[in-house]
């Protein structure tokens, strides 16, 4: 760490995360998987003893981790274990280093700049800032989760105090190249210091672990969210007309859903929506794909396919879901990602056009803007994933969860979430004569659909919530206390 360091300390922040209760999961994942759970947390609490499980991140709210920590610290404490969760605080120069090693880990070149010697003093300067508050707070024999680049500096030191330091990455790729190296270049000499560490997938993982403790813990998603709670179907499809999506007005249902504080909320806005002609009737089969605009997602991809294989031979329309991209100042490449997607929607065959809508879901309310998206889950008859890359692909599990069988490109974590022609079919990324074909195969096949959707459904439950990442970390102590 670097000593010289005379800026202010920098004050970690601990995340509240009360204690959700666990029962709910009973009829989700079986009176089996639940039981286990039980006993296997009863365990970890006697193995912990009064010693304390932390997860460390960098940022309170926004992104997946954050979305996932919440409610799996939330649930471990609901199970009786001492679990909890600290942000540590970065300043923008930190941040700009620490996105770089995000991108080049993913294999993309992101911002281009460099990571030498300059950018490792920048990174250990603000981790050393943080150690005061944090060196208060973990006592040794403590169990240390880090999440990610920003966190990786922190396992020496911690290891140091006598903590047990797990570092887990959430990100990865299949096919590592020189900038996947790059990163591990300068990621390696904090990561190899850790008692443990877990990857999402066996390709993700460096060479230079090769003999260390390595766990694959895929990540899951929370079925009692605003993503993912049920929803009436006649809710969903007023969800659906209000954002315009449909249109047909004889539902009579009012858009509304209850608040993540209990109180009934109500969907009033609109979704920004490129079409050409009246939106399509609410039982007009809809394929769906919700992503952020970004061209590893193939949105034109997703478009094209559907228009030379779906537009003649059935009745389905398309409908390319994305966050809102107006205004959104510190994501220049989404709004020109939606603008390369209009240029091709524009050049689509005007018969295609018609089938085909741009939606933008407006983001200044998160737990509205996930209801959105849950509804648009729910109302579509198929689900796409069709990326170029993944690293896990959390849509195809919320898809999944709703009982929507699922297209998706076999890449990354899509691979390990759909069983081929059981939940859901993969194609390869790059083929769209085979994305169109499978389309075409699911939209004449609704029985078949429906029989894939709740096989999904029965998967997504078993393996991608909570019950089975807690069991997985509750393995992880067992061993984590079995060698020490
Ligand atoms: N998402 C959303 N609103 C949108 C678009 C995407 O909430 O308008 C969510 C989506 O439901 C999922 C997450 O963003 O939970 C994307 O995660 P994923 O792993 O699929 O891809 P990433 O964006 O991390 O590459």
């Amino acid at each position: 760490m670097n000593e010289q360091a005379t800026a202010p300390d920098l004050r970690p922040e601990e995340v509240p995360t009360p204690p959700r209760p666990i029962d709910g999961f009973e009829p989700i994942v079986g009176a089996e998987r639940f039981a286990e759970l039980r006993a296997r947390a009863a365990e970890t609490v006697e193995r912990l003893g009064d010693h304390t499980f932390w997860n460390i991140n960098s940022t309170a709210r926004g992104g997946g981790v954050a979305e996932m920590l919440g409610p799996l610290v939330g649930y471990a404490r609901g199970l009786g274990i001492d679990a909890r969760w600290l942000a540590i605080q970065g300043e923008p120069a930190f941040f700009a280093v620490t996105k770089r090693i995000h991108n080049l880990l993913h294999g993309a070149p992101g911002d281009g700049g460099e990571l030498g010697g300059a950018e490792r003093a920048i990174y250990e300067d603000v981790l050393a800032r943080n150690l005061d508050d944090l060196v208060a707070l973990i006592r040794p024999g403590d169990i240390v989760l880090l999440h990610d680049p920003p966190t990786a500096g922190l396992v020496g030191p911690l290891r140091d105090l006598g903590a047990t330091v797990v570092w887990r990455s959430h990100i990865g790729t299949d096919e590592p190249n020189e900038l996947v190296a790059h990163a591990w270049a300068f990621l390696r000499p904090y990561v190899e210091l850790a008692h443990a560490t877990v990857f999402t997938r066996q390709t993700y993982v460096p060479d230079f672990l090769a003999d260390a403790v390595v766990r694959l813990i895929p990540p899951s998603l929370d079925p009692f969210s605003a993503k993912n709670r049920h929803l009436e179907a006649s809710t969903t499809r007023a969800i659906a007309l209000t954002l315009g999506v449909v249109a047909d007005g004889r539902t009579g249902h009012a858009p509304t859903f209850p608040g993540e504080d209990g109180s009934p909320r109500r969907i009033d806005r609109a979704a920004d929506i490129v079409r050409s002609g009246p939106a399509p009737s609410p039982d007009a089969p809809l394929v769906v794909q919700v992503s952020r605009w970004d061209r590893l997602k193939d949105p034109i991809g997703v478009m094209h396919g559907f228009a030379d294989h779906a537009v003649t031979r059935t009745d389905a329309h398309l409908a390319l879901v994305g966050p809102s991209v107006a205004g959104v100042a510190d994501d220049p490449e989404g709004a020109e990602v939606f603008n390369e997607c209009l240029d091709a929607w524009q050049q689509l065959p005007s018969a295609a056009r018609r089938r085909v809508q741009l939606v933008t879901l407006p983001m200044r309310d998160l737990e509205e803007n996930a209801v959105m998206v849950n509804a648009l889950q729910r109302h579509a008859v198929v689900v796409v994933q069709k990326s170029l890359r993944e690293g896990f692909g959390l849509t195809v599990a919320e898809a999944m969860w709703k009982s929507r069988p699922v297209i998706g490109s076999a890449t990354g974590g899509i691979t390990d979430q759909i069983l081929h022609a059981e939940t859901g079919l993969l194609v390869p990324p790059m083929d769209l004569d085979a994305y169109g074909g499978a389309l075409v195969e699911l939209l004449d096949a609704p029985d078949r659909s429906a029989a894939m959707g709740k096989a999904a459904h029965e998967r997504a439950a078993r393996e991608f919530t909570g019950p089975r990442h807690l069991l997985q970390y509750a393995a992880l102590v067992a061993d984590l206390r079995a060698d020490g």
